[in-house]
């Protein structure tokens, strides 16, 4: 044990020299070494003594150590097994922690919660692998685990999509499948100089508080789903074209303009400017026609 924090830029560096890791671009290996943001990610997630806390990708424990201080269990999730030797070195010291060697999209995290951790409150937090930021969140927010909040290091730009609201350039189907399950906040902007090595582009936290219920009620949630995503398929067309062109509506284009009438709507509205809400009350209605 060390009093030096993982995530101090000199042991990181120590650390990958002693192991010979070079760290692998294809797992979207940036480590953190920044301790301050560190103490900035772990108070957002508003973990306590009571939690589970699930890490995606704890590299060579950085964030792992921090979330064991303050969670009553953490469950750790690497996929790269050159760092597991690695981890229980740094971090193995940790009574309440538990490393799984996995890939996180092929682990069942309600189940091993529900047989190791029963009874905890489910928080999600990591510094996530950006190739696969998308799937990893929509796992996590349409799944059966019962997962109360994520707080996750992104990409700035993917970050600015999952808040923004209609009318904007960023807006599209991501923020509305992510506003339609969770409260998202960004919670910090983070520079390039906080990882090492540094990646590519800006990144950001955020935290994504999830909903009991919905904020709003379709019949269909694919339906919801489908109709949102045809009508950002051609951002430059409008919601008639979007829908009418889209396998998954099985309806006229004719037939198309007469709901989008029925909402009350100009025929040349855009998907672009429509609420969640709107985007309900326009499923509820084509749902009774299909
Ligand atoms: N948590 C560490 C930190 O903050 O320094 C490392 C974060 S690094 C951005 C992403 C981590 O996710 C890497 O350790 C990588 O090997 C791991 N990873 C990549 N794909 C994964 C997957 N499908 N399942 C689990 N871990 C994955």
């Amino acid at each position: 044990m060390s009093d030096i924090r993982i995530a101090n830029p000199i042991r990181t560096a120590g650390i990958l020299r002693r192991y010979e890791i070079g760290a692998k671009k294809k797992y979207g290996q940036n480590f953190l070494i920044d301790e301050g943001l560190l103490e900035e990610i772990v108070e957002a997630s508003g973990i306590s003594g009571d939690d589970l806390a699930v890490e995606i990708g704890p590299g060579i424990g950085g964030m792992t150590e921090f979330l064991c201080e303050r969670a009553g269990q953490v469950l750790a999730i690497e996929i790269d097994e050159r760092l597991i030797p690695v981890l229980s070195d740094t971090v193995g010291h940790f009574s309440n922690l538990t490393i799984l060697n996995a890939d996180v999209l092929k682990t069942d995290i309600g189940g091993w919660a529900a047989q190791n951790a029963p009874g905890r409150r489910i928080r999600v937090v990591a510094n996530l692998p950006y190739y696969i930021t998308t799937p990893i969140l929509m796992a996590l927010l349409e799944g059966d685990a019962p997962v109360s909040s994520i707080t996750v290091m992104v990409q700035k730009e993917v970050a600015d999509r999952m808040v923004s609201g209609p009318g904007t350039k960023d807006y599209g189907a991501l923020s509305l499948a992510v506003q339609y399950y969770a409260d998202p906040r960004i919670v910090a902007e983070v520079p390039r100089e906080s990882f090492d090595p540094m990646p590519g582009v800006e990144s950001a936290v955020i935290t994504l508080e999830k909903y009991d219920t919905p904020p709003v009620e379709v019949e269909s949630r694919k339906l919801l789903f489908d109709v949102i995503r045809a009508s950002f398929s051609q951002r430059r067309k409008t919601l008639a074209n979007g829908l009418g062109n889209s396998d998954a509506i099985r309806l006229t284009k004719d037939e198309v303009r007469e709901v989008i009438a029925e909402c009350g709507w100009d025929e040349r509205v855009r998907g672009e400017t429509l609420t969640l809400s709107e985007f309900a009350k326009l499923t509820q209605i084509l749902y009774t026609k299909m």
